[in-house]
């Protein structure tokens, strides 16, 4: 860090709490302040400039300094900079985006809720289902379903949904009545002689357990990442999605599909539902909706949860939820200016061929040492770091191989994420097969380092 009591890094380090991050080690190394992005690049304050490998928080889909997104909000804050859409308010940019999603999207999903960020989206799911319940007359119809290593945000709501500890740990999470089951990764979590159809079998049985146990009447919905993200970047194993919407269906329990990180292309399809078969009867989508240009977040959803929910507001009086900024007409013209550079530019195309050279040049790194797993779909991928190749043991302190491999990164000038000892590779959409194999060069480099850090 600079020495300088008055740099920016130092100034970072005496004003700012960093979310995710150690505090006390912030303080010692203080900051990288990264100034300007231009496609899959950034650079920071020392001119250093990086491969954005994560496309930021696996979101800037389309690149940094798409200036047709900056002209889309320069045009919408000189007409309309905010206005809220309380008590039958609106405006032009939300219910254009909201008609592009319905429209791309699945047949079921009719209708479309606004928020900030993907937490306050699935807080949102959670209160939605609960205040329809109640409107049905089921009120004990409460529990969410979730699963071991999901992501689903951090607020009270959604950080309950979420499956990881260290979002939990200290937090008092979760807060709401939440059963987290199996982790769906078969790697990890497939047992000695099963096949991959016999864990799936084993998942279901373990969902079908679970409802018989707590009784279906007291289960709202099963939500979950089509492809676990920011847990580890875990592709279902084969037929997985089929069984538990089969499942969830028989049992009048509704199917939440959070594609925060998925939705937009990332697997080389429009939506990861399409990608696994799922038909979701609530679909959460943010990040890629505006490339993370604007804050925005949406939740798509049947036209029979609408029916209800608008039921149950005509006999209470309204539906009392929703934020300041719900439907901000800035991020939505940001997001419709967005959504029209994915289709013009054939970025899910892209996603897919650029995704194969990704996936193939990662492959690799099967055989090194140090790697236990590679995997992924399309423009999303995970190498798994492990302590001993033969029994999948993990590092001890986890992030052990993964926090150096991850300043290595920095050095050779690409930007991964380590999530333990798992290495992400997520992206900008816009990525060339090139650019891709010179990414996964200066992986290459950081990886060797780190082999021998730890040798
Ligand atoms: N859901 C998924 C699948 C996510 O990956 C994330 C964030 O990474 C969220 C929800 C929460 O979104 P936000 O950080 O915008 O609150």
């Amino acid at each position: 860090m600079s020495a300088l009591p008055n740099s920016i890094q130092a100034r970072d380090v005496r004003y700012l709490l960093h979310p995710v991050t150690n505090a006390r080690r912030h303080e010692e190394t203080g900051p990288i302040v990264i100034e300007s992005g231009d496609g899959i690049y950034v650079t920071d304050s020392d001119g250093r400039q990086y491969i954005e490998a994560m496309a930021g928080l696996w979101s800037v889909g389309v690149g940094f300094g798409e200036k047709r997104l900056a002209d889309a909000a320069h045009r919408q804050m000189l007409k309309l900079p905010f206005y809220h859409s309380f008590s039958s308010k609106s405006n032009e940019p939300a219910i254009l985006l909201a008609e592009k999603l319905v429209e791309i999207s699945h047949e079921r999903l009719q209708r479309v809720f606004f928020t900030n960020s993907g937490s306050e989206a699935n807080d949102t799911v959670v209160k939605m289902i609960w205040y329809l319940n109640n409107a049905r007359g089921k009120p004990q119809k409460k529990t969410f379903l979730s699963r071991l290593g999901a992501y689903h945000g951090i607020t009270i709501a959604s950080g309950s949904l979420t499956g990881l500890p260290t979002n939990h740990r200290d937090f008092d999470l979760p807060a709401i009545p939440v059963k987290h089951l199996t982790c769906p990764h078969y790697w990890r979590q497939g047992r000695e002689g099963e096949s991959e159809a016999d864990f799936v079998d084993r998942l279901a049985q373990e969902l079908e357990d679970v409802i018989a146990e707590a009784g279906a009447d007291t289960i709202a919905a099963f939500i979950g990442e089509p492809l676990m993200g920011a847990g580890g970047v875990m592709p279902p194993p084969e037929g997985y999605w089929v069984r538990v919407q089969e499942i969830c269906r028989r049992h009048d329990i509704l199917i939440v599909a959070d594609e925060v990180i998925n939705g937009f292309g990332r697997l080389g399809t429009m939506f990861a539902s399409d990608y696994y078969g799922i038909d979701p009867d609530v679909m959460v989508v943010s990040k890629q909706i505006t490339s993370s240009y604007q804050p925005l977040a949406a939740i798509l959803f049947s036209d029979e949860i609408y029916q209800g929910i608008a039921d149950n507001t005509a006999k209470i009086g309204t539906f009392g939820h929703g934020f300041t900024a719900s439907a901000h007409p800035v991020a939505c013209a940001v997001g419709l200016e967005n959504l029209a550079i994915i289709e013009e530019n054939g970025l899910v195309a892209n996603a897919k061929a650029s995704g194969e050279v990704l996936q193939r040049e990662l492959a690799r790194f099967r055989s090194h040492p140090l790697v236990g797993e590679v995997r992924g779909v399309g423009l999303i991928a995970a190498v798994e770091l492990v302590a001993d190749k033969a029994t999948k043991a993990r590092f001890d302190p986890v992030g052990k191989a993964g926090a150096p491999l991850f300043g290595f990164g920095h050095e050779h000038g690409v930007i991964v994420r380590a999530i333990g000892d798992q290495i992400a590779f997520c992206p900008p959409m816009i990525i060339r097969p090139d650019e891709v194999v010179e990414m996964v060069a200066r992986f290459e480099r950081a990886l060797t380092d780190t082999a021998a850090h730890l040798a």
